[in-house]
């Protein structure tokens, strides 16, 4: 395929770096390290080599083949797995993985027994708590502290490396002072149990971020895995006035240029997904097609044009219909269209060889 082909996302790794030696820098000042997340960019290489030059004490995904991959391109940190491992990924978990987010017993016992198998490497642990928010992590306390005591004396192949917790992403909890003081308690007991201090209390995601920038980050929380907020320069409810916005273009081909009515003619049933749709009529608009769909970004509500006058009304699988009513003279078949990505998109456009990358330096 020609090397002029569209649609391409850019990525300016200049501005990413930008971002995250910001972030890791008032991070540090906190006590607080910083595990850079992956996977919103389907861990590309050459994206997860910044992480790796600004110093991350690691880079982190959810998936497995993400940190096979990440290896097989060369990547020296330590890989941390975010999803609580399946059972039936534990060979590659051992062999790829130096620490794993952990909340169930079954699993850490048959993990402590494929790693004695294959000769005794040591795998990092952090046992996750569920403040709240009802995704991984033990609700009872005291099964937690049980199952710590457990890996500290009995599976010798386990470094219980501390403790953690996830807020925000299944129940829209918020991550508040009081939810890390809660966390820091669980550290504390479990500290009390074991007999000696934990390396990492691992308090969260992007949406704990804004605690450190507010100074309200309580002392001991010494680590966080960060993705959205150092990818898009920003977070709901998290103020980074100090960041890029602009890290990712997506960049889309017009292919027909009309006008046409704004309402439907005939009669209405389902679009091409399945879904009942309302349409507003405008009356006649001048509109765009572009070469991109939700094949491609998953949600068109998640593009977002940056030229003012062109507005995103829908979409199918291939196409995306765009207004362009309002700067109607300067819209052309086979003018390229720019657009900010959302981190939802960023997932789908990452992930899809329909997509061609382009990296930017500065
Ligand atoms: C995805 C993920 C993160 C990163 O979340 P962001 O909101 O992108 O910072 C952190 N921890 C876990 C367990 C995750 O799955």
């Amino acid at each position: 395929m020609s090397e002029g082909r569209y649609p391409v996302l850019e990525i300016n790794l200049g501005k990413l770096e930008h971002n995250l030696r910001a972030v890791l820098e008032r991070c540090a000042a906190a006590g607080i390290g910083v595990a850079g997340v992956v996977k919103g960019f389907t861990a590309w290489p050459e994206m997860a080599r910044v992480y790796e030059r600004c110093g991350c004490p690691y880079i982190a995904s959810s998936r497995m083949e993400q940190l096979r991959g990440l290896r097989a391109a060369g990547i020296q940190t330590p890989l941390m797995l975010l999803r609580i491992p399946m059972l039936s990924e534990l060979e590659e978990v051992a062999e790829t993985a130096d620490l794993s987010l952990q909340s169930e017993p079954e699993v850490l016992r048959a993990l402590n027994a494929v790693l004695e198998r294959k000769g005794g490497k040591r795998h990092k642990v952090l046992l996750m708590v569920d403040l709240g928010d009802l995704r991984e992590g033990f609700w009872n306390r005291q099964e937690l502290i049980d199952l710590a005591v457990e890996v500290e004396r009995e599976l010798p192949f386990l470094e219980l490396a501390g403790v953690g917790t996830n807020l925000t992403c299944f129940g829209s909890v918020k991550a508040t002072p009081e939810k890390m003081e809660e966390l820091l308690e669980i550290a504390a007991q479990t500290e009390a149990a074991i007999g000696r201090k934990l390396t990492y209390v691992c308090g969260g995601a992007s949406s704990s971020l804004h605690m450190v920038l507010e100074g309200t980050m309580p002392a001991g929380v010494n680590l966080l895995r960060l993705g959205e907020s150092v990818l898009q320069g920003g977070f709901l409810g998290c103020e980074m006035d100090f960041a890029r916005k602009d890290v990712f273009t997506l960049k889309a081909e017009v292919v027909e240029v009309k006008d046409k009515p704004s309402y439907p003619e005939g009669e209405l049933t389902a679009d091409a997904f399945g879904r009942v749709r309302s349409y507003d009529d405008r009356g006649i608009r001048r509109r765009a097609l572009a070469a991109i769909g939700l094949a491609d970004y998953g949600s068109f509500t998640d593009i977002l044009p940056r030229a003012a006058g062109v507005e995103v009304i829908g979409a199918s699988s291939d196409h995306t219909v765009l207004d362009v009513e309002a700067v109607k003279d300067r819209i052309r078949v086979g003018d390229v269209l720019e657009f900010d990505i959302d981190y939802a998109s960023m997932v789908y456009l990452t992930n899809t060889p329909s997509v061609r990358r382009k990296y930017v330096i500065i």
